[in-house]
């Protein structure tokens, strides 16, 4: 499903953010990404949607090879990857349902379909009621919820998340966390860095650990590992 050989990354600066990172990560599993701030987490999960491209070594999706992913190809990548942030990135000059509908790729669907898919992700993140308002008008647990249907709007096999509880209090973190637990039992792989020290030892999942560029832990049902 997500296969990375051999993967170097070396920023121009000449950083090292990723050594030699060798993966495989399985449809249908939990990953969570931890270390220390500048240890690599953000250069992993970029590389996997083709934001940033390895110096060096593959990595596959799905069986096919991104790597030298042709830029008019990187659009059919995204179709098959949802993308959180701890920002959320929404569009603040569009609605709710513009925000979903939007990042709906359509390809002559019935607009009838487009707003029946929009409206079932707005409800399976419990805001069906908020369509109509704008971003900035919502609660920041509120806009992570609507990034989240955004991701799974086109129904992508996998869902990555750079620490989309970043910004939120205890209790919404756990809110949002329950919602990509649900999202998992439906099949969708997840895989997501975090700071989460609570989380990730509460909700066990398998645990990549990255410091300095290195892998240096990878374990099923792992800890978080780190004191804050
Ligand atoms: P993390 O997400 O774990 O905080 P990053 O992947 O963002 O780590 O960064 C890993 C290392 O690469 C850090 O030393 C960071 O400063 C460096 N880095 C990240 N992005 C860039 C970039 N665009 N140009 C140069 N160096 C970068
Ligand atoms: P339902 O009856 O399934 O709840 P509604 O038609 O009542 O769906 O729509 C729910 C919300 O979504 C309403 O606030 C509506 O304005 C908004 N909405 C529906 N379709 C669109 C659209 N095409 N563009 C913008 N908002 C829409």
């Amino acid at each position: 499903m997500i296969q990375m050989k051999e993967v170097y990354k070396r920023y121009p600066n000449g950083i090292m953010a990723a050594n030699n990172f060798d993966i495989h990560i399985k449809p249908g599993e939990f990953v969570y990404v931890v270390g220390p701030s500048g240890a690599g987490k953000s250069t992993f999960i970029k590389m996997m949607y083709r934001e940033e491209k390895p110096t060096k070594g593959n990595i596959l999706i799905n069986g096919v090879d991104i790597t030298n992913l042709k830029a008019s190809r990187v659009p059919y990548l995204r179709r098959n990857i949802g993308v959180v942030f701890q920002d959320f990135k929404l569009l603040s000059r569009l609605t709710v349902y513009e925000n979903i509908a939007f990042a709906l790729e359509v390809i002559e669907e019935h607009p009838k379909s487009i707003k029946k898919r929009v409206m079932e992700v707005l409800d399976l993140v419990g805001l069906k009621h908020k369509a109509r308002m704008m971003p900035d008008e919502l609660s920041g647990g509120e806009q992570q919820r609507i990034s989240i249907a955004r991701s799974i709007v086109n129904t992508p096999k996998v869902v990555i998340a750079d620490e989309p509880t970043g910004n939120l209090d205890p209790e919404t973190s756990w809110e949002i966390m329950n919602l990509f637990e649900e999202i998992n039992t439906r099949g969708t792989t997840i895989v997501m860095a975090t700071h989460n020290r609570e989380i990730v030892n509460t909700i066990r999942h398998r645990v990549i650990a990255i410091e300095n560029g290195l892998i240096v832990r990878d374990e099923a049902r792992g800890e978080y590992g780190y004191e804050s």
